[in-house]
């Protein structure tokens, strides 16, 4: 079946008066961006609180419908047909035509649900469905009327053009990105920090990302895996200004240093102060990252607190509460999963000790931390400087 245009529904509690605009204006603009790399010309337009998506011509339906369920905000896309309003008697017909095509089986109730924005159409609404009821069941007298539960709930609105729908596909919900401003996602090549980026954009946060790799002992394909997960999460998210920062020589300088049992927690306590350096630089509200309590050694309320104490932003961790298996399970859906589980090293895995501390004290971490003193600043300072910036799309 050839379908017209897609009738995009959102969300639309609690977004009102001039929240409502901004919410519609991110929505449109996000679905044409996800729409750019599909196949066939689209125009997107906002008339009477709608959303819709005009196809001009040739397009693949599947790809289209792919790239508006990755659009946060929508709830439900449906593919419209549209008709010529050219009499009563023509829309009967292409009525039945279309439950013809569009339900092959037919022993299925079903109801008419007319709207009219046309209010010079000489039959109101209740009319039109009477109307048009009838004549499907005179067309397919398998059929059944079910006015509170219809297996097809035939949806006509009469414009200057009819609209005829049936069918909502469900899509992703969440807010349009754009909507709540922008983060610092500090993304590694692990599962669940793509992970974490997902569920914040889904929430309408633009994403900023910042990798920390140390050449020699992380390679230039870990760093490309990275670079794919970005782009996965850019799928949904939108563009992605990538940091990648060479954190060797910090490292280095922590592992010369420091005791050993206390380098995970200390290094990541450098990774949040770097990231929240790029994210006050680039306008970001806040820090995301992939923790999640009681995971591995470095995630445990202790040393959640430790790593925390470093950064004045907030820090979001969208993964506080899950189980890996339920994030193992929003992976696949997001299909960063495959890229996640590529065996690359990463920065925190080579210098990793074997006994880490899971319940560090602040304190003592402090009084560790002052044997870098002498060069720790200038350290951070050249990572900081010499960051290759990437824009991800
Ligand atoms: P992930 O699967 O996201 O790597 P993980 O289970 O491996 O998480 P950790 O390695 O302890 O957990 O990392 C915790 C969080 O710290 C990550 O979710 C990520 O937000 C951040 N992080 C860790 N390593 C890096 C890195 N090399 N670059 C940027 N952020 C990192
Ligand atoms: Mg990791």
């Amino acid at each position: 079946m050839k379908f017209h245009s897609f009738l995009i529904k959102y969300g639309e509690i609690g977004i009102k008066g001039k929240n409502r605009y901004m919410f519609e204006d991110a929505l449109v603009r996000q679905i044409r961006y996800a729409l750019k790399e599909v196949d066939g010309e689209f125009s997107v337009r906002k008339t009477h609180g709608r959303v819709y998506v005009d196809c001009e011509g040739d397009y693949d339906y599947e790809e289209t419908v792919e790239g508006l369920s990755r659009v946060f905000g929508i709830v439900g896309i449906c593919p419209v047909v549209r008709l010529a309003n050219t009499g009563f008697e023509q829309l009967k017909q292409d009525i039945v035509a279309y439950v013809e095509e569009r339900y092959p089986k037919k022993d299925q109730t079903f109801k008419v649900e007319a709207r009219r924005s046309n209010k010079h159409y000489p039959l109101n609404s209740m009319e039109i469905n009477c109307a048009l009821g009838e004549a499907v069941l005179e067309a397919f007298p398998e059929m059944k009327v079910d006015v509170h539960t219809p297996d097809i709930l035939l949806n006509v609105e009469v414009r200057e053009e009819i609209y005829v729908y049936s069918e909502i596909i469900p899509g992703p919900g969440g807010m349009p990105v754009g909507t709540n401003g922008s983060a610092m996602l500090l993304l590694s090549g692990g599962i669940d920090s793509p992970v974490a980026g997902y569920m914040t954009a889904k929430r309408g946060v633009a994403l900023e990302a910042t990798y920390f790799h140390a050449p020699p002992y992380t390679s230039e394909r870990a760093k490309e895996k990275v670079v794919d997960l970005a782009k996965q999460v850019a799928s949904y998210a939108g563009p992605i200004k990538l940091h990648v920062v060479n954190f060797t020589d910090i490292q280095l300088y922590i592992y010369e240093k420091c005791p050993h049992e206390e380098l995970t927690i200390i290094m990541r306590r450098y990774m949040m102060k770097i990231a929240e350096h790029f994210a006050r630089q680039n306008g970001c509200l806040g820090l995301i990252t992939g923790e999640s309590i009681g995971q591995v050694a470095s995630q445990t309320m202790q040393s959640l607190a430790a790593t925390n104490a470093v950064c004045t932003f907030p820090v979001y961790r969208p993964l506080i509460g899950f189980d890996k298996r339920e994030i193992v399970e929003i992976a696949q859906k997001i299909d960063t999963y495959e890229t996640s589980i590529q065996p690359f090293e990463d920065c925190c895995t080579i210098f990793v000790a074997k006994h880490p501390v899971t319940r560090p004290d602040l304190g003592r971490i402090e009084k560790s931390e002052l044997n870098l003193r002498e060069k720790i600043d200038e350290l951070v300072k050249t990572a900081v400087e010499t960051a290759e910036i990437l824009q991800i799309h």
